[in-house]
């Protein structure tokens, strides 16, 4: 027998009618592009948005196609989101930190067939633009006064295209399983691969990761979306902060230290969310100008892992909570948060710690295991690694385009890649990528553990560790360290740090000093990068 309830499609963009109508004064405030700070309503954005899914309408984009944003975390990219997804076109997020062949491959796998973008980005545009056939019309995401002088077929300002839209515009309707964002993957092997979300995916991330125990949004927050738009989805704060009627603060293109703590002061912002760089930067800035932030209540840091030192200084130093989680560009994104159990807090501050270093647990809707090559579950004893697998109603089951299919199994579980233990209260912790771990002696050694270790030191900026070629034990750590301006340090003096903090046989081999440690486009380490640079490394004997 079925239920007699009403069948409701979860479609995104129920979520900015909702803000317009119950949190509609509520500001979405932005460092543009253009310079100024512009302050703008979810009352607005709604509006706005129906302005530009009517005006795609009015112009012959459907259901389906798909529209690239190659931008920065603005009101107006938020506009785009719920303007294409309104009309059940897809919006396609670049990132603009890839290398441009690398952007345009991925609009050409995509068959993007439009692109809006920031005039930040009007020279790079420029050079793809012959390269995308597929591309119809080049929207710049400003006014007619910003339009750029520049050699793009088809380019009209933003502001224009909304004023060819009605604010009337009724929303397209379509099945709640209808794509709605697609992002490529880093591709740090192989090509890039596409994570298509569904609106329903994108609605239930929003309310999982609103609730208390994970980023733990009210209406009455103010959110700074450090984590990028175009970087697996801004974690769905771009749905959760308008669902729950919390304020958004838009850094704009500007996050280093000084300009996000800039914006913490003059907004006022409670909670954050963001890569462990961007925190970096801004712990070196409080040290630096002595200055303090006075209303954040809490940061999730993810994307990367988060130093145990880093959480334990801004937890204690600056009095700001710091909940450690993990998830993947095919999660939509957010798998676990690190909030303390009712258990954990009764535990000495040290302790807590240790679980609080952790990835976190699960929300509800992401089913964990960890295997072993065969596929057989491992013991959650918080020891055993083995590959971290998934499940669940907003994870990829497929990426566009039918690529990696190796990834899926029959069961309906997601091979994530990355090597992780599960514990008794239900942590996991990022041991590796499957690709990074380093294999010593048939056993493994977790690269991402001797870093987090290494960045505890008071002299290191930044740590990597990869496996070098030996005869005997197949591969050995090396430690490259980036140290803090005007700091010394030796490799004695860096191994003695790490000494009695990890088994004998995980201490790196040898110690190599650089300027600078290589990143991704999405803030990782980039450790093809670092292992090309070393490979003709020698070990010492
Ligand atoms: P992306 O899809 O670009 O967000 O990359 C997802 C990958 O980033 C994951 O599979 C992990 O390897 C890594 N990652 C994300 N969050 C964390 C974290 N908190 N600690 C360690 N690695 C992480």
């Amino acid at each position: 027998m079925r239920g007699l309830m009403q069948d409701w499609p979860l479609l995104v963009h129920k979520i900015i009618d909702h803000a317009a109508l119950y949190h509609g004064d509520r500001e979405v405030v932005t460092r543009s592009i253009e310079g100024p700070i512009v302050r703008t309503t979810y009352r607005q954005i709604a509006a706005r948005a129906r302005r530009l899914a009517g005006a795609l309408d009015a112009r012959g984009f459907a259901l389906g196609d798909r529209i690239a944003t190659l931008a920065w975390n603005s009101w107006r990219h938020l506009e785009c989101w719920y303007g294409i997804a309104g009309i059940g076109a897809i919006y396609h997020t670049l990132n603009p930190r890839l290398h441009p062949e690398q952007i345009a491959w991925i609009a050409g796998h995509a068959q993007d067939r439009a692109l809006f973008f920031d005039i930040s980005f009007t020279s790079l545009v420029e050079k793809i633009a012959p390269s995308l056939p597929h591309v119809e019309l080049f929207v710049a995401l400003t006014d007619r006064a910003h339009l750029p002088a520049a050699n793009i077929p088809n380019l009209v300002a933003y502001e224009d295209l909304l004023a060819e839209g009605d604010g009337t515009f009724a929303w397209k309707q379509f099945d709640e399983n209808t794509a709605c964002g697609l992002c490529y993957t880093s591709g740090t092997t192989g090509n890039p691969k596409g994570g298509l979300d569904t609106h329903r995916s994108n609605m239930l991330r929003a309310m999982m990761i609103a609730q208390v125990d994970a980023m733990n949004i009210s209406c009455r927050d103010s959110i700074l979306a450090v984590v990028p738009m175009f970087h697996a989805n801004s974690w769905a704060l771009g749905f959760a902060a308008p669902m729950i009627g919390a304020k958004l603060v838009m850094p704009g293109a500007k996050l280093d230290g000084a300009s996000i703590c800039e914006l913490i002061e003059s907004e006022k912002t409670t909670i954050s969310a963001g890569v462990p760089t961007v925190w970096f930067g801004m712990l070196q800035h409080l040290v630096e100008s002595g200055k303090q932030v006075r209303h954040m209540k809490r940061i999730v840091i993810g994307g990367a892992a988060a130093p145990r030192s880093m959480i334990q200084k801004i937890e204690t130093e600056l009095g700001i909570e710091v909940a450690h989680s993990w998830g993947m560009t095919e999660m939509s994104p957010v798998g676990t948060i690190g909030t303390l159990t009712a258990k954990l807090t009764e535990l000495p501050y040290p302790e807590q710690l240790d679980y609080k270093a952790k990835q976190g647990r699960a929300l509800f809707g992401v089913e964990m295991k960890v295997t072993d090559d065969q596929n057989r579950e491992l013991p959650r004893d918080g020891i055993t690694f083995g590959r971290l697998k998934v499940r669940g109603p907003a994870i990829a089951s497929s990426y566009f385009r039918d690529e990696g299919l190796a990834s899926f199994d029959d069961d309906g579980w997601f091979d994530t890649g990355d090597v992780a233990t599960l514990d008794a209260e239900g942590y996991m912790s990022i041991v590796d990528r499957s690709k990074d771990v380093i294999k010593s002696g048939g056993e493994w050694i977790s690269s991402v553990q001797i870093e987090n270790l290494a960045v505890g030191h008071p002299s290191v900026a930044e740590a990597a560790v990869i496996g070098i070629a030996h005869p005997k034990w197949n591969e050995r750590p090396l430690l490259v360290v980036a140290l803090k301006p005007g700091h010394d340090c030796c490799a004695e003096d860096m191994l003695g740090f790490l000494s009695g903090k990890i088994a004998k046989w995980w201490m790196p081999d040898a110690v190599a000093f650089v300027d600078e440690i290589p990143h991704t486009a999405t803030g990782k380490i980039q450790k093809t990068e670092l292992r090309a640079r070393f490979a003709d490394f020698r070990l010492p004997n």
